[in-house]
């Protein structure tokens, strides 16, 4: 996927295309064993777990050029991928009561 493709995809809103892509699931899988399938969060530290997502050091949407670069890519587990992505965690924190309604209380 090109850069300007990228772009268009940020801009409307439709970023998924870009993790859905073959290419990127490619690099991901070779980033999480470049890792040792390890969080390198959690790693810095002193901790274990294990990997489940790739990250932007540098988000796409302010550096799509950046989008395979592997310097800018790190793998890291679940909550440390929430920690770097507050905005996606308030999204999730706000569901949550619901579903602690239904599923729990
Ligand atoms: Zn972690
Ligand atoms: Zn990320």
């Amino acid at each position: 996927m090109k850069v300007e493709e990228i772009r268009l995809l940020i801009a409307s809103g439709t970023i998924e295309k870009f993790y859905n892509d073959r290419k990127w699931r490619n690099l991901s899988k070779k980033i999480k064993k470049r890792d040792n399938n390890e969080c390198q969060m959690c790693k810095r530290r002193g901790k274990y777990s294990k990997a489940q997502n790739v990250h932007h050091i540098k988000e796409l949407k302010d550096c799509p050029v950046l989008a395979y670069d592997e310097d800018n890519l790190e793998s890291l587990c679940i909550s440390c991928h929430n920690e770097e992505h507050p905005e996606k965690l308030e999204k999730f924190k706000k569901l949550e009561p619901k579903f602690m309604n239904e599923e729990r209380w």
